[in-house]
């Protein structure tokens, strides 16, 4: 039996969703790698032939908006800080054409965003058709983090949570596959990963004082994401939870997410609008 991707026996998707009910993030381990039966010199190995295959359903993704079809697909990344948001953009979405792909990432919202309802600035960087959009963040910073910060009162909270789910459900039927991936670490990885940014001065530039403010209400963050992941994971917009602590796990992962969501798509090349046969004739008669 070869070891590594156990896919085509049960989805990834369907592995890491979250059920329905309360979500209890710190009971699910952050270094299990549901799926993968193997090591990192597995999902290495296995890695090129994923992200070409991936590469493949995004340009006939593209292909397809360029005919004039509507869908997208739209990748929501959520987690705490070195839970590998930017590293997922940069080793699975950054493989794929950037003519095909739209990256938007949301810090702190500045001063015109404050005026605006909480999803202005999101639905400015919606995916265009045929587009594969990946968010850092996203509008769950405004159920999560203002929850926590106290920014926003509980039953202002609860209106944003049916909020979300109306807005993800108007993008759906719009034709955007929303997929949604919460990046699970664990305390002690993060210490790992926030100690390694202070100890080399180029990475200085990815730590912010802040970040330790933020993990020490570590336990906030976790009922306040529990909380979004339960009460804003449907049907047509499930919620996943990938274990993170392993980064080669988290891409495998992630990229087989994508892959099937875009395989649910049925892509197919467009046709050609022309008569093949003449254009070919045509030019071979040219000099
Ligand atoms: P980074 O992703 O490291 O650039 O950090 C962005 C920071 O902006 C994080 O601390 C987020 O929690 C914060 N942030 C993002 N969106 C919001 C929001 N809507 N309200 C408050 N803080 C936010
Ligand atoms: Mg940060």
């Amino acid at each position: 039996m070869p070891k590594g991707n156990l896919a085509g026996v049960t989805r990834v998707g369907d592995l890491l969703r979250v059920p329905s009910g309360p979500v209890d993030l710190p009971a699910i381990d952050t270094r299990a790698t549901p799926g993968f039966d193997g090591d990192k010199a597995d999902a290495e190995q296995a890695a090129p032939a994923l992200g070409e295959r991936l590469a493949t359903l995004q340009e006939q993704l593209y292909a397809e908006g360029r005919a004039g079809g509507s869908r997208s697909v739209l990748l929501v990344l959520q987690g705490m800080d070195t839970s590998g948001k930017g590293g997922t953009v940069k080793h699975v979405v950054g493989h794929l054409d950037p003519n095909g792909v739209h990256v938007a990432s949301f810090g702190e919202p500045t001063r015109e965003e404050l005026e605006h309802d909480f999803l202005w600035r999101i639905r400015k960087q919606l995916p265009r058709p045929g587009k594969l959009g990946a968010f850092d963040r996203s509008h769950y910073e405004d159920v999560v983090t203002v929850r926590v910060l106290g920014l926003v009162d509980a039953d202002t909270c609860t209106r944003r949570y049916d909020a979300v789910n109306r807005f993800e459900e108007e993008l759906v039927a719009g034709g955007t596959r929303i997929v949604k991936c919460f990046l699970h670490i664990s305390r002690d990885e993060q210490r790992e990963r926030l100690l390694a940014r202070l100890d080399d001065p180029t990475k200085h530039w990815k730590y912010n004082p802040g970040d330790l403010d933020t993990r020490e209400r570590w336990d906030d963050y976790m009922t306040a994401y529990g909380a979004a992941l339960e009460r804003c994971s449907s049907e047509i917009a499930p919620w996943h939870v990938v274990p993170a602590d392993r980064k080669w796990y988290r891409n495998w992962a992630i990229t087989n997410l994508l892959i099937e969501e875009l395989d649910a798509l049925g892509l197919r090349w467009p046709e050609a609008d022309f008569d093949v046969a003449s254009e070919r004739a045509r030019l071979l008669a040219m000099p």
